[in-house]
């Protein structure tokens, strides 16, 4: 049966991403050598890192006064490394779940970190507005796509202060100002890559308000000076994201990814608001467009469980909700087929024939 992949990270990628990388572990460009193992510190892999660079400025409209640079260890390693750098004195904090929460943690280790914003009040159901941007601040950090509430800013914010962004899950799923974030940064194995990689788009001032001697290694100057090559980066991982930024650009960018990603949020939220058994769990203006989170109604509580089956014997991988949040989340990212939301839906559709009380 075809199955539905519907994962919240490691999470999809384009059939034909992984097809290109099984043939090139295989033997990568007819070397006659796999992809896991040969030199980064080859011609061929040399290639690989600047066809990345090249697509991510294009697919991005990254200006040139910023660089970009791969790193082992996650968006939570990049939690304390940003606070690291940056952190002199006071850095604000917009605190919009689970992982605005992890990074307020490490931040707390390096200075004092101001909370901005916060919509814990309502149980981070909402993005929070209109808020006051201190001008004392070191920087700025939010978290763009709240992947286990299933919130999402849907506008650059504009700060007096540097703006980095945690865009784990909403990495190139969008248009997005990059001129107004001095920091973009996440792990890319919710829209780019398999586990094993974080990306890091940061402007080249940044680089001279350091605020500390740190390890080599901790240093983003290390990085960017090394072009990613300081140690031995994560080549498999890397060659993956090159290949879905092929696939993106060859699909039509990032306009048209996000008109895709409209159309495939739209046709799922349209169907919880619509099916009396079903609701959903956050503001509708804040609603992701990645990952999509909703709950048995008022009355159909008890059939979560039997949703989930019902669901699974139809091909849905994957859309069990978080633990804090229950209920379903069905994560649409990029390489996610409107097939597979046009299923899903069918599936609600013929639960609620059997269920729905008249
Ligand atoms: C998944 C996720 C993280 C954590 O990423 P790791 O690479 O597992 O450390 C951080 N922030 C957001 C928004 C995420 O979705």
């Amino acid at each position: 049966m075809k199955k539905h992949n519907f994962y919240a990270g490691p999470s999809i990628l384009a059939d034909e991403v992984i097809e290109n990388a099984a043939k090139a572990i295989l033997d990568f460009n007819g070397t006659g050598v796999s992809l896991l193992s040969i030199s980064h510190r080859t011609k061929d892999f040399d290639d690989v890192m600047a066809e990345a660079d090249k697509l991510f400025r294009e697919l991005l409209a990254i200006p040139d006064n910023y660089k970009i640079f791969y790193l082992g260890g996650g968006a939570s390693t990049l939690f304390y490394e940003v606070a690291a750098n940056f952190l002199g004195k006071k850095a604000g904090y917009v605190n919009t779940g689970v992982w605005s929460k992890k990074a307020i943690k490490e931040a707390r280790r390096y200075g004092e970190v101001e909370v901005v914003a916060s919509s814990e009040d309502r149980d981070f159901t909402y993005i929070p507005k209109g808020f006051a941007i201190p001008s004392d601040l070191d920087y700025l950090h939010i978290t763009t796509n709240n992947t286990i509430y299933g919130t999402e800013f849907h506008e650059d914010l504009t700060s007096p202060v540097p703006l980095i962004a945690d865009m784990s899950s909403d990495i190139l799923s969008r248009p997005v100002d990059v001129s107004k974030y001095a920091m973009i940064y996440g792990g890319a194995q919710k829209n780019l890559a398999p586990a094993g990689v974080s990306f890091v788009i940061i402007r080249e001032d940044m680089l001279d308000k350091i605020v500390r001697d740190l390890p080599t290694m901790v240093s983003f100057r290390t990085h960017v000076d090394n072009n990613s090559m300081f140690n031995t980066p994560p080549v498999f991982p890397i060659y993956v994201l090159m290949e879905t930024l092929r696939w993106l650009k060859k699909i039509g960018g990032v306009d048209e990814i996000f008109r895709r990603n409209g159309a495939k949020a739209k046709l799922l939220y349209d169907e919880i608001d619509r099916n009396p058994l079903f609701r959903g769990t956050v503001e509708m203006e804040d609603r992701s467009l990645m990952n999509i989170c909703f709950v048995m109604a008022e009355g159909y509580e008890e059939l979560a469980p039997e949703f989930l089956e019902f669901a699974k014997a139809r091909g849905m991988v994957g859309i069990k909700g978080h633990r804090l949040v229950g209920g379903f989340r069905a994560s649409c990212y990029n390489a996610l087929p409107i097939e597979s939301v046009q299923a899903l839906v069918g599936c609600m559709q013929e639960f609620e024939k059997l269920h729905a009380k008249r």
